[in-house]
């Protein structure tokens, strides 16, 4: 067996090995997946050196005049891990919590994702270190428009194509883009997506991430013979695509038995009216307190027995610790990085079925694929066109990670890996190294 070193870390060539039981960061998970797929590939040393690194970390200060008269500077990451198959996409979350870690992590997972799903993107995220609950509207205005400022030279339609992500909005992607048409003297709704559709932005697109999820579960239970309609749902986090997603499988006739949100859970056996359960949420702004169901912590509501179990709220909330006493069939990840590498393996002995993020969720990158395309054409689709195109994107991908998983006898998790490292790798060495 041989041993190659990358920046500071081995990975073993020649032998089969499980992914390692550990915790680890984000970071340390995305590429112990990584490692492992491309030890499986056999990929060559070099370009495995190239793919682990990130091919630009971008670190900002950004002064922002607060209401009271402060100055305030807040930190901005922009990281693009890769460019083989085209621009890069991906998010910008707002957040105190934000890493360069995490959005390193983020970074190299959206590479992976689009080349799952077999669109023309490499992968990017951005993060800014600030609690928006804390601030007010002008002044998260003031802070995203510097932030765009600053990365002007290196974000645009051909370059780098920014998304919403945790705590940011169709309004914040409205202020990025204004910012950056300014600079450019014309406007530009090709450079960020998740825009309000009269701004350029794709009917669907705010709900892809739960309708991709919702096709992908639907797919999934044909695998074992099972109907979407009358399964148990267990949904952790209700926003964006939590939400979504119980609306969306509500309606599919499925039973969503338990959601929760950062204040708590709910649950009731026989099902939760989304509807009435959404009603409550608008008044109250948390699921906590919904009349028609007890209440369950966040913790407990990952170990409820159920056929669907949604982690769609934040990482690493599956870990060592937890894997034993998770009881579903199917694990469809909402969430980036919700399950720990070193919970893996407990989840693939129990029988868990992992749908893992980079295929789970990559509905919302796929409906802005959609939408980067419609504002370069200037012209729109209707929502039934988004919503197919979605499906055939969606289910031909499930069925792509599906096939190399039975070939490869691997999980969903590491086949997805290997497809996408397989494809970026192919490329690259196309492209050859421009020296
Ligand atoms: P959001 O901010 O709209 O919602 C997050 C939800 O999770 C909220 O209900 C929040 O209260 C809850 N939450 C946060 N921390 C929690 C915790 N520790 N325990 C329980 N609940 C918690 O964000 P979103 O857009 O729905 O994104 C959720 C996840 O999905 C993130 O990991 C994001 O990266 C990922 N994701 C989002 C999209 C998208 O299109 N929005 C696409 C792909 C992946």
């Amino acid at each position: 067996m041989r041993v190659i070193r990358c920046g500071g870390k081995t990975m073993a060539q020649g032998g089969i090995s499980q992914v390692t039981n550990k915790e680890g960061s984000l970071f340390e998970s995305t590429m112990e997946r990584f490692d492992y797929a491309a030890q499986r590939l056999n990929l060559d040393p070099g370009l495995y050196r190239l793919l682990r690194c990130p091919n630009r970390e971008i670190t900002v200060y950004i002064p922002v005049m607060m209401d009271d008269g402060r100055l305030e500077v807040f930190i901005g990451y922009r990281v693009q891990h890769n460019i083989a198959r085209g621009p890069c996409k991906g998010g910008i979350r707002y957040s105190p919590d934000v890493t360069l870690d995490e959005i390193k992590a983020l970074a190299a997972w959206m590479t992976w994702k689009c080349a799952v799903v077999n669109i023309p993107f490499g992968g990017a995220k951005g993060g800014v270190i600030c609690d928006p609950s804390k601030m007010s509207m002008s002044e998260l205005e003031r802070l995203t428009r510097r932030y765009t400022a600053e990365l002007l030279d290196f974000i645009g339609p051909e370059r780098d194509v920014p998304a919403p992500d945790l705590n940011t909005n169709e309004q914040v992607m409205a202020w990025i883009m204004d910012t950056y048409s300014m600079h450019a003297r014309h406007t530009v709704n090709a450079a960020v997506t998740g825009k309000p559709v009269g701004l350029g932005g794709s009917r669907g697109r705010k709900e892809a991430t739960g309708r991709g999820l919702t096709i992908i579960a639907k797919e999934a239970m044909q695998r074992f013979n099972l109907k979407l309609a009358d399964s148990q749902v267990v949904i952790q986090g209700y926003g964006n695509v939590g939400s979504t997603t119980a609306r969306l499988m509500h309606d599919e006739g499925c039973r969503i038995i338990a959601v929760s949100d950062i204040e708590g859970g709910i649950f009731n056996p026989d099902g939760i009216d989304i509807a009435k359960l959404d009603e409550h949420v608008s008044k109250h702004k948390s699921v906590t307190a919904y009349p028609d169901a007890r209440a369950v912590g966040n913790e407990e509501l990952l170990e409820i027995p159920c056929e669907i179990l949604i982690p769609a709220a934040t990482e690493n909330q599956i870990t060592t610790k937890n894997a034993g006493n998770i009881r579903t069939r199917i694990l469809l990840e909402g969430a980036n990085g919700p399950t720990s590498a070193g919970a893996d393996p407990i989840l693939e002995q129990k029988g868990v079925f992992v749908v893992p993020d980079i295929l789970a969720n990559a509905g919302g990158v796929t409906v802005s694929y959609f939408e980067w395309v419609q504002d370069r054409y200037g012209y729109f689709w209707r929502e039934k066109d988004v919503n197919e195109r979605l499906e055939e994107v969606m289910c031909n991908a499930f069925k792509d990670v599906y096939h190399y998983s039975q070939i490869h006898r691997e999980s969903m998790r590491i086949a997805s890996y290997m497809l996408a490292v397989d494809r970026v790798a192919y490329y690259t060495k196309i492209r050859g190294i421009y020296a």
